[in-house]
């Protein structure tokens, strides 16, 4: 603030503090005097008798007002109130004999309940109320400007303080107490002017403290002061004689000369703390700066915008005066010249003028040209882009510089004649520092994103499902278009989740023992692995695929990712199952056909040889199935064998197979049996349950079985047989033909008198 300001404050100060202080001291004075002067008069002093005593009452003015003097009668009430209407001439007769009947105490206690009109009616009518208190033979008054009931209310309240004199006879208030009452008062007056005094000039010190002012300044307000100087424009004016406040000033004056040597070197200090202190806030302010600018870099938006974001941060910084205008231009790749690509309040016309400047061109262009700040502060030569009504002003251009590299730079505004500082620019140049960071990182980013957007349509445009996977904790990093669509899943719900809890819906890395995981192959092996898994989309589905994995590696050789890329095969899965299904099992009853039962028996044969357990082969053939064929048709016959496969299956063991090798025939492996007759109770059991009646298409069906029983290892172990199989099956369809042969609807050991039979048939 400059000096004058400063002293055109501290004035005003001094003159509304000089101006409040002569009023106090007045309003004292007058209201001292009138008390004295009632006092001299006597008007505040009367005298009662009671009981021939005198009390001397102070405060009450008989002589100029009419006393209200409120009683009440016996009732209490207060509806006549005129009656107790009195001067001071009639009081005294009539006061005694209310005090004596002791209604004054009533009186109080109706007062008060003063509502209403009356309240008003006292207000009115009167400036002083009389209460009277016999009970302590005191006279008290409250004279005051009665406003409302709080305020009378309250002063009743008060009455206790009002005193009264017991006087002796003829006694009348005594000289001294009145000049003493006198020197209270004028000390009083005396007091409150020097006070005052004290209070303005201490006010005027820390006020000029606060406004700034230099020592030089304090002394001249005061030598002002001093010398009447301020009287044209405040109108004090300055006696021949020194007024108190001048003689004060005048010692003030001279003990702050003698104290000037002092108070220069504390303000000095003052003046260095200052500085520092405005230097820590500035450091502060561009610490924030740079931190906000920094901040901007970490988000994912193009460049223009980010450096767009940071020129608006610019011109709003605290405690730099630079106007709330500029630009950023940036080097075009490859030539001198320079492109806007943020700005700030800029006139229009400069948007196309500056749009693109040459190097050397302006202010900007000669900072892009020489890599140095350019400080002009008005509308010099340097200014070549001008527009008609441009108004004055002036530039910090700072070039945005990458070491010796100029990438930019940035333009703001000054006023008119603005002082260039060097704290100012140091601020400019750190700030374009950060800016270049962003740059750098900012094309280095564009270019990675560029990469990236490339990859992604090169991933999205691969028919399989893809992801990339981070080795060290199995996170999904990105994924292709086709991994989303398969998988039913959003971007989001992918990226930084667990491979295998997206694809296997696991919590856990996945068991690898059910599957093989191609990414722990490669982590393994170093090198390319697959494998088939079964997966599950987003709805549980099952998803078969087969599954890869390609190892991403850095520069150090390690593997940090892996191309994960998953095909899926769940259709072919499907058609594999079906020719599975049609391979080895029956169509119409879907129980193993005689290719997998040849398998079967292979392996039972192969547990039996094995573990040293007996097994049984029970060939089935059904007595009379043609009949139900022929009685109620192919469908009807096609069902009942369904059923019979049911009660076989029910018959037998889990671990037992049951198999139709033919039109009406069953071959049952019983895998483990503990001897001949446990086969024949099974067999037994198997007859049963087909002779009880089938109930299909409202017909009942009867049928019966034969079984030829035959067990492994063979009775008459031979280790010339060699297709094992072949001859269990052999024999036991011998056995059922025995049964056949016996009556059907039961069941025949093989014996080897069987086998020399077929070898010798006997012919019918
Ligand atoms: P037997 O008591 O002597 O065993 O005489 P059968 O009536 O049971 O007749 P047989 O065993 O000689 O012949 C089996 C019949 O089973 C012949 C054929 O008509 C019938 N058949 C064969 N395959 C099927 C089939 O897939 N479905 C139906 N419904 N019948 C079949
Ligand atoms: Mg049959």
């Amino acid at each position: 603030m400059k000096v004058q300001t400063k002293l055109a404050y501290s004035h005003a100060v001094i003159v509304v503090l000089l101006i409040i202080g002569s009023v106090t001291s007045v309003f004292i004075l007058r209201s001292s005097r009138d008390l004295i002067r009632d006092i001299v008069s006597d008007r505040y002093l009367k005298t009662i008798y009671l009981d021939n005593v005198m009390y001397a009452v102070k405060g009450i003015d008989v002589s100029m007002y009419k006393l209200l003097l409120a009683a009440d009668n016996s009732t209490g009430e207060l509806d006549n109130i005129d009656k107790y209407k009195m001067t001071m001439t009639e009081n005294v007769s009539k006061l005694e004999p209310l005090i004596r009947s002791g209604k004054g105490k009533i009186l109080l206690k109706t007062i008060q309940n003063i509502q209403g009109d009356y309240l008003s009616f006292v207000r009115e009518q009167s400036r002083a109320v009389l209460l009277v208190n016999s009970e302590e033979s005191k006279v008290s008054l409250f004279d005051k400007q009665l406003k409302h009931s709080a305020v009378l209310l309250q002063a009743i309240d008060n009455l206790t303080d009002y005193q009264t004199y017991k006087m002796r006879e003829g006694e009348s208030l005594s000289n001294r107490e009145y000049q003493m009452f006198l020197g209270i008062v004028l000390s009083a007056c005396l007091l409150s002017v020097i006070i005052s005094f004290l209070i303005a000039v201490k006010a005027i010190r820390s006020l000029v403290n606060q406004l700034g002012a230099e020592p030089g300044d304090i002394i001249e307000i005061l030598e002002n002061i001093s010398q009447g100087n301020l009287q044209d424009e405040y109108g004090l004016r300055r006696n021949q004689n020194k007024t108190g406040i001048i003689k004060y000033v005048d010692i003030l004056l001279e003990e702050l000369r003698e104290r000037d040597g002092l108070v220069q070197s504390e303000l000095a200090l003052g003046t260095q703390l200052e500085e520092t202190v405005y230097e820590l806030r500035r450091r502060d302010v561009l610490q924030e700066t740079i931190r906000s600018v920094l901040e901007i870099s970490l988000e994912h938006v193009p460049l223009q915008s980010k450096l767009q974001r940071i020129m608006d941060i610019i011109v709003s910084i605290p405690g730099i005066s630079i106007e709330q205008k500029g630009c950023i231009h940036l080097k075009v790749d490859g030539a001198e010249e320079l492109q806007m690509v943020a700005q700030r309040n800029l006139h229009e016309h400069l948007l196309t003028a500056c749009a693109r400047l040459q190097y050397g061109q302006c202010l900007c262009g000669i900072a892009a040209s020489t890599g140095k700040t350019v400080f002009s502060n008005k509308l010099d030569d340097l200014h070549t882009v001008s527009f008609e009504g441009m108004h004055e002003h002036g530039h910090y251009c700072i070039p945005i510089k990458s070491g010796s590299n100029v990438l930019g730079v940035l333009c703001l505004y000054v006023r008119h004649n603005h002082e260039r500082s060097k704290l100012e620019e140091s601020s400019f140049v750190s700030i374009t520092n950060s800016i270049a960071t962003i740059i750098e990182h900012g094309k280095g980013e564009d270019s990675i994103k560029r990469i990236n957007k490339f990859t992604q349509t090169v991933l999205n445009s691969i028919n399989d499902s893809l992801t990339v996977i981070d080795v060290n904790d199995f996170t999904i990093v990105s994924t292709n278009n086709n991994f989303l669509r398969e998988y039913k899943l959003a971007g989001t719900d992918v990226i930084g989740r667990h491979c295998y809890e997206v694809t296997h819906k696991v919590s856990e890395p996945c068991n690898q023992q059910e599957y093989s995981c191609p990414v722990m192959t490669m982590l393994r092996t170093g090198e390319y692995a697959m494998s088939e898994h079964l997966h599950y989309d987003e709805a549980g589905k099952e998803v078969y695929v087969s599954c890869s994995a390609s190892p991403i590696k850095d520069e150090a050789g390690n593997i940090v990712q892996c191309v994960y890329v998953l095909r899926n095969i769940s259709q072919r899965k499907y058609y594999e199952k079906q020719l599975q299904q049609l391979a080895h099992y029956d169509v119409v009853t879907s129980l193993p056909n005689r290719i997998l039962l040849l398998d079967r028996l292979n392996i039972a044969i192969e547990f039996s040889t094995r573990e040293g357990n007996m097994m049984a082969l029970l060939f089935i053939d059904l007595d009379k199935f043609k009949a139900v064929n022929d009685t109620y048709g192919h469908e009807t016959g096609d069902i009942l064998l369904r059923e019979v496969s049911t009660r076989l299956l029910s018959n037998v063991r889990k671990s037992d197979t049951v198999s139709r090798v033919g039109g009406d025939e069953f071959i049952i492996i019983l895998t483990k049996v503990n001897g001949k007759l446990d086969a024949g109770l099974i067999a037994d059991k198997i007859i049963e349950s087909l002779n009880k009646t089938f109930f299909i298409n409202g017909h009942e069906c009867r049928i019966g079985g034969s079984i030829g029983i035959e067990l492994y290892p063979f009775s008459d172990f031979d280790y010339e047989i060699e297709n094992i199989t072949d001859v269990l099956i052999k024999r036991a369809d011998m056995a059922m033909y025995r049964a056949k042969e016996l009556g059907r609807n039961r069941f025949e050991y093989y014996t080897s008198d069987l086998s020399a039979e077929s070898e010798n048939p006997v012919l019918d």
